[in-house]
């Protein structure tokens, strides 16, 4: 409990504070206390708001939210806070951050607690306001190049036009899943998957048709694969997987699948039914072999299907 002569000590103590708002509002949301700190943000003199609405000088104060917060305050008689995360502010006061030109207000974290009289009864509710804008600007930067940073992460592994890995990131990849591999002693399949006669698919539908059958290509393959498979967009119409810890029949298997896959139903766009094929070439990881290898080993393998008739899966023969 604090007498009148602390209480005085006390409120010119809160009104030297000047890296802190201080506030007291009445149970109607009168201001009873308005510290130098608001003084000089705010431009509005304590003289000019003392025993004033609040909310007539700030219109775009969100008063029921704050009526409800000044009502649990009194009820409860406890502490509450506010982040600048959730409310970036409680009072709009221009930014302290003048270097920064998207920034016009100061964000603010503010604590909310019971102000007694000498029966011990609440009668008041005390705000503090920490202008906190350095630290709301700073974590917001850090946010926008975190993104940027994933942004261009996408954009150099991934292929704009089906959002498959690039050719890039199988290369990438094919080293990390062989390594792996072979030092657990695990099978890896890889194969080349290409579009038959595409060329004609453009020439009779448009190239803008020839894109959308890309498109749904990729995604009917995608949707046939295990998570830590990677299907790349290896170049035009024609794609890359590599099937980590997986036997030389599983991935004959898998591919025999990818092929049913894409004949069974024609692709659909723009209401016209377009029948489409692959050709799929495979090849094995082995320890004698270098990755260059087995990669030209899937192509010669692809070249054989194609050969062979297309619509088929074929795996390199060792001579
Ligand atoms: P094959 O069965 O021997 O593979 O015949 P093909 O016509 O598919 O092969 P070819 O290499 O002669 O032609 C590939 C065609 O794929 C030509 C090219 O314009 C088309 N193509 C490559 N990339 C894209 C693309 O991003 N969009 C579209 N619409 N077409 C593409
Ligand atoms: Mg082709
Ligand atoms: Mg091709």
């Amino acid at each position: 409990m604090v007498n009148e002569e602390q209480f005085t000590e006390f409120s010119k103590l809160l009104q030297e504070l000047s890296s802190i708002g201080f506030i007291i509002l009445d149970r109607r949301m009168n201001v009873i206390f308005w510290n130098r700190f608001m003084e000089l943000h705010s431009h509005i003199k304590s003289e000019e708001i003392l025993s004033r609405k609040l909310t007539s000088f700030f219109p775009d104060v969100n008063e029921a939210w704050l009526n409800k917060k000044i009502r649990s305050t009194l009820v409860l008689n406890n502490q509450a806070v506010t982040s600048w995360e959730h409310r970036p502010y409680l009072l709009k006061l221009p930014s302290t951050q003048y270097s920064i030109d998207d920034v016009d207000f100061m964000y603010q974290n503010c604590s909310y607690f019971p102000v007694k009289d000498s029966d011990n009864s609440t009668i008041a509710v005390g705000i503090a306001i920490y202008d906190v804008t350095e630290i709301a600007v700073s974590q917001k930067l850090l946010e926008n190049v975190t993104e940027q940073a994933l942004d261009l992460q996408e954009i150099s592994t991934h292929d704009h036009l089906t959002g498959l890995f690039n050719r890039k990131f199988f290369l990438d990849q094919l080293v990390q899943d062989a390594s792996r591999c072979r030092r657990l002693n695990w099978g890896l399949g890889i194969a080349m998957i290409d579009a038959d006669h595409f060329k004609s698919i453009n020439d009779t539908y448009g190239h803008q048709t020839g894109d959308d059958v890309l498109k749904e290509l990729a995604e009917r393959l995608q949707a046939t694969l295990r998570t830590f498979d990677s299907l790349c967009r290896y170049g035009g119409e024609e794609f890359a997987l590599i099937l980590p810890n997986t036997t030389e029949q599983q991935t004959r298997q898998v591919c025999e699948r990818l092929r049913e896959c894409v004949d069974k139903a024609p692709i659909i766009s723009a209401g016209r039914e377009i029948p489409v094929t692959v050709s799929i070439g495979i090849s094995f990881l082995s320890r004698n072999k270098s990755l260059e290898e087995i990669i030209s080993e899937a192509d010669a393998a692809l070249y054989l299907a194609k050969h062979n008739g297309r619509n088929r899966v074929e795996q390199h023969q060792a001579e």
